[in-house]
């Protein structure tokens, strides 16, 4: 005989939870279809924030902060639960991933690193300037500033971090894809070329950049290494969130931004909607007419 119990129509399916980004110690599987990031009481504050924003159903559900042998993380909706075998792509949004305050930081003490200058000449022996050369090494912000270039970040705003497809091919080697063709390959390879897929994307894109444009929490905010997670299944669902919040931080009021401005230092923008601005165009071109 067979006992049903309530408590059994609570599991969700199991499933492969697949991460695109980041350390693979942060996350542990929660249960009822949460997941566990590693406490970051940034990203704590963002949640909680975004929780009563009107961006709130472009962000997972956040359940507060939980404890697991001794370990504090933060309890939020795992966005894979609702799809079947899905196809998975980790955009890191903005013209920039460091913040300001990691940019002065890291001019405080200049010292030359010498183990910056062989990294940035393992991928580009001609990249050092000839004083970079003689020294034989690079100051920090000089190499965090260098290393954008190196993606879209810094003339697109934003890059691909990874992707995984449904047939499980996964490709996290997008560090040094740079122009709108490249990108745009990925993008159709991505959706293999689903019309329907991409329209349903292109839509939740836009639908996405409407209420960015409105949101009280994204004007006062400096929005760095966010991502937005792309989630598509065969049965046809398609969907974008916003993740990742371990580097937005608040302005100072009344300090706002319009994330379109281009960065100069001093002024805090991220370039966050050029970017969406661009990613959006990237999709439309894909799109037959
Ligand atoms: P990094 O700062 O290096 O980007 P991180 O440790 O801050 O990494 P995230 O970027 O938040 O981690 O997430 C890493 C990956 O984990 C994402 O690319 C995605 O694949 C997966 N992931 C994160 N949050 C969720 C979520 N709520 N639901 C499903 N998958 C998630
Ligand atoms: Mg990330
Ligand atoms: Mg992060």
């Amino acid at each position: 005989m067979v006992h049903y119990s309530p408590f059994v129509l609570s599991f969700k399916k199991r499933y492969p939870w697949v991460q695109l980004a980041g350390h693979a110690g942060n996350f542990q599987a929660g249960e009822y279809g949460r997941l566990l990031k590693r406490y970051c009481e940034c990203e704590q504050q963002c949640l909680q924030k975004l929780m009563g924003d009107i961006l709130q159903p472009y962000v997972p559900g956040y359940h507060g902060v939980v404890q697991r042998d001794e370990q504090d993380y933060n309890l939020m909706d795992d966005l894979l639960a609702d799809f079947n075998s899905p196809s998975i792509m980790d955009c890191k949004m903005g013209s920039r991933t460091y913040l300001e305050e990691e940019l002065s930081k890291a001019r405080e003490r200049p010292r030359l690193r010498k183990d910056m200058y062989d990294k940035m000449v393992a991928v580009d022996p001609e990249a050092p300037t000839e004083q970079e050369k003689v020294q034989q090494g690079v100051l920090k912000p000089r190499y965090m500033q260098w290393r954008e270039t190196l993606s879209s970040t810094a003339t697109l705003g934003f890059r691909i971090e990874g992707l995984k497809k449904a047939d499980g091919t996964c490709n996290t080697n997008f560090k040094k894809t740079k122009c709108r063709e490249q990108v745009k390959q990925a993008l159709v390879d991505f959706v293999d070329g689903n019309i329907q897929i991409l329209e349903l994307y292109l839509q939740r894109l836009e639908e996405l950049r409407s209420v960015l444009e409105k949101s009280e929490f994204f004007r006062t905010h400096e929005v760095v290494g966010s991502s937005l997670l792309f989630v598509h299944d065969a049965t046809g669902q398609a969907r974008v969130w916003m993740i990742d919040f371990g580097k937005t931080v608040p302005l100072p009021s009344p300090l706002t931004l319009d994330h379109r401005t281009p960065w100069q230092e001093g002024n805090r923008e991220d370039g966050y909607l050029w970017g969406l601005d661009n990613l959006i165009d990237i999709f439309n071109t894909i799109r037959p007419r």
